[in-house]
């Protein structure tokens, strides 16, 4: 990922939070929840506002490593975190969607009409449903146009659900609903299967450590009191343990789901039996979704102060449907990659009302999404696919970035020999270092077992190299989009598609050879396999910490722009992690701090350090 780092001299002029400690005990970090409390913030270059970070447009490029740290970790004691406005240029991140439909509005019955199509908008966005369906669609029925974010509609894998949902036809919509205590002021699937979730959001709570520890620091102090929090992500037990996270420190949640397909429907079920107004279901229309989201927001007598979003479809609803709702709304946390671009668009073209917390390039999450998260489920993946053996197997991994790392040290902890083909001639001297060869594909592309690439780039395996490879190569993609194996150049009429199981091809050549491809081409691990519970509770806790800066942050501290959580609470993510493995950390003495120009409490590094 490459993003811009603000200069050291710029990061010394954006404002500096403390983290009150709350009386932590000796086995958890030394850190506390609030970062209500401001330090002081020195007046930015050429004048303006002394009290505000620097917006994106303004900032200086990423300096060498040799600017110092120093500058940009102020020393002074409870002042050290910065918030850093960024700009990315990664390319990884430039799948935004095409919506260039009109505006519709939403009348007090809930009924969505057209408005006029007068403005030229920078920000593309899809059309929009006029109206929601009366009789609500199937899955599959496509009532809209492309409406919904691709995210929206990427199959997600979830945890086993304990009931079929499609034994019941009846859409969630035309259902009278009640919890145990009378409310029905949700809609999910089946309310009755509420016990069945719960079970899984417990299972979700021992590996979601840093939320349990904040509920724990939280019991006398609510940082979030008074926080009205409209959420559109993935309604899975992790998500739920956020919810009730976010709960405990005060905040009343309205919650969508951010997918059509990956909602939990016992999952739902239990938020919804526990009081939260939650409005989803495994299989939504895009009707349905839009339905879903606009109960979380159109409600009489509630509006939203906070939105923590997942692919930016929530934020655009409220942005055509309720504009007037961002007088009272703090800020934005936003999760997804597609949703912080669609931000940063926003931010660009000067129509970002609110600040935004851009959570997907915290530095914690990074590292365990790309490594620490490809490490375990490309396993995974490749296991419940084909239940190979990977023992002696000969592996080629296309590129050495943080996933190709996760993915050539699994395996060869596996025991496969594995290969490794890179572009970079840092990566590749980094894979040398760690013990694989540095090949080219066609080199080994004929003997080798599996292919796997990570790359992020496009036609990375060939027609040319898949005519190559062996009988029964397996053959599967790690990186973001389906574009790093040609898939398209195997649908010709000389070779035969054989689905085998879910997820699973063979694409047969006439003389018999045949490969297996895995999910099409598509992001394995996200196809295949599931994402680890302590993986997404990093996310979680970031996001949850990221709420709780935005909405206690002092007016401004945050413009309107997009902000990396500060690294101090970047840190703090981490430390609440640490207690699960009995890991003890290291405090600076304070003629070590001295010395390296550091507070005690942290940020240890410079924004630019590459972990
Ligand atoms: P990265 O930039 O750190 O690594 C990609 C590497 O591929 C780079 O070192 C680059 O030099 C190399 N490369 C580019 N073109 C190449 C080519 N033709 N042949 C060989 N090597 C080539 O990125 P990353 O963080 O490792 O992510 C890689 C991809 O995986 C991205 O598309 C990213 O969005 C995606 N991703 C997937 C998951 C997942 O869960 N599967 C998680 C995070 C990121």
């Amino acid at each position: 990922m490459s993003v811009q780092v603000v200069s050291a001299a710029a990061a010394a002029k954006v404002p500096e939070v403390e983290l009150k400690d709350l009386s932590p005990s000796e086995a958890e970090p030394q850190l506390g929840l609030s970062t209500a409390t401001v330090g002081a913030m020195s007046p930015p270059a050429g004048g303006g506002d002394p009290e505000a970070p620097a917006p994106a447009a303004e900032r200086p490029p990423a300096p060498g490593p040799g600017s110092g740290p120093a500058a940009a970790l102020s020393p002074a004691a409870g002042k050290v975190p910065q918030a850093s406005a960024m700009k990315r240029s990664d390319p990884h991140h430039q799948h935004q969607r095409h919506r260039d439909g009109g505006e519709a509005l939403v009348s007090p019955d809930g009924t969505v009409t057209e408005a006029p199509r007068t403005v030229k908008k920078q920000i593309q966005f899809a059309d929009q449903k006029q109206e929601f369906n009366k009789r609500p669609t199937k899955i599959g029925r496509r009532s809209l146009s492309r409406s919904i974010s691709q995210s929206s509609t990427d199959s997600y894998s979830s945890a086993a659900s304990y009931t079929d949902s499609s034994d019941d036809e009846t859409s969630p919509r035309d259902k009278q609903q009640k919890n145990s205590k009378g409310s029905s002021d949700f809609c999910v699937k089946n309310i009755k299967q509420a016990e069945f979730g719960r079970r899984e959001i417990e299972i979700a709570e021992q590996e979601m450590p840093a939320l349990m520890a904040l509920r724990k620091r939280a019991q006398g102090e609510k940082p979030l009191a008074g926080a009205k929090i409209v959420g559109c992500t993935h309604i899975t037990a992790q998500t739920a343990v956020l919810m009730e996270t976010l709960g405990a420190l005060g905040a009343q949640c309205r919650w969508a789901a951010c997918n059509i397909y990956s909602t939990l429907n016992e999952v739902a079920a239990a938020l919804a039996e526990s009081g939260f107004p939650v409005f989803a279901w495994k299989g939504e229309s895009e009707d349905d979704f839009w339905w879903c989201i606009d109960r979380c927001v159109n409600v009489e007598g509630w509006q939203p102060n906070m939105i923590l979003d997942d692919g930016g479809d929530l934020t655009h609803w409220i942005y055509k449907k309720y504009p007037n709702m961002f007088k009272k709304i703090k800020g934005i946390v936003e999760e997804s990659v597609t949703g912080v671009h669609r931000l940063y668009q926003l931010s660009k073209a000067g129509k970002l009302c609110v600040p935004a917390m851009n959570v997907n390039d915290s530095v914690t999450k990074q590292k365990f999404d790309n490594l620490y998260c490809c490490r375990e489920s490309i396993l995974d993946g490749l296991k419940r696919t084909t239940d190979m053996m990977f023992g002696g197997k000969q592996v080629v991994v296309c590129g050495y970035g943080e996933v190709g790392k996760g993915c050539c040290a699994a395996l060869k902890a596996m025991g496969s020999i594995v290969y490794v083909t890179e572009i970079d001639p840092i990566c590749a001297l980094q894979a040398c270092m760690d013990g694989f060869r540095l090949v080219k594909l066609n080199e080994v592309i004929r003997q080798v077992d599996i292919v796997i690439t990570c790359t992020g780039n496009k036609n990375v395996v060939t027609r040319e190299h898949l005519d190559r490879m062996k009988n029964s190569c397996i053959v599967c993609n790690m990186g973001h989009s389906n574009t790093e194996i040609d898939v398209a150049s195997l649908r010709t009429p000389e070779l035969t598609w054989e689905r085998v199981r879910s997820q699973v091809d063979h694409v047969i050549w006439p003389d018999g050879k045949r490969i297996v491809l895995l999910a099409e081409g598509r992001l394995l691990n996200l196809s295949c396999s599931t994402v680890p519970t302590f993986v997404l509770s990093i996310t979680a806790t970031t996001q949850a910490l990221a709420l709780i800066e935005l909405y206690n942050a002092p007016e401004g501290r945050y413009k309107q722009d997009v902000y990396l959580l500060p690294k101090k609470m970047d840190e703090y993510v981490a430390s609440l992690h640490l207690p699960t493995f009995d890991a003890h950390l290291t405090e600076l003495t304070d003629e070590q701090a001295k010395y390296l120009g550091l507070n005690k409490n942290g940020p240890f590094k410079p924004n630019y350090y590459r972990y």
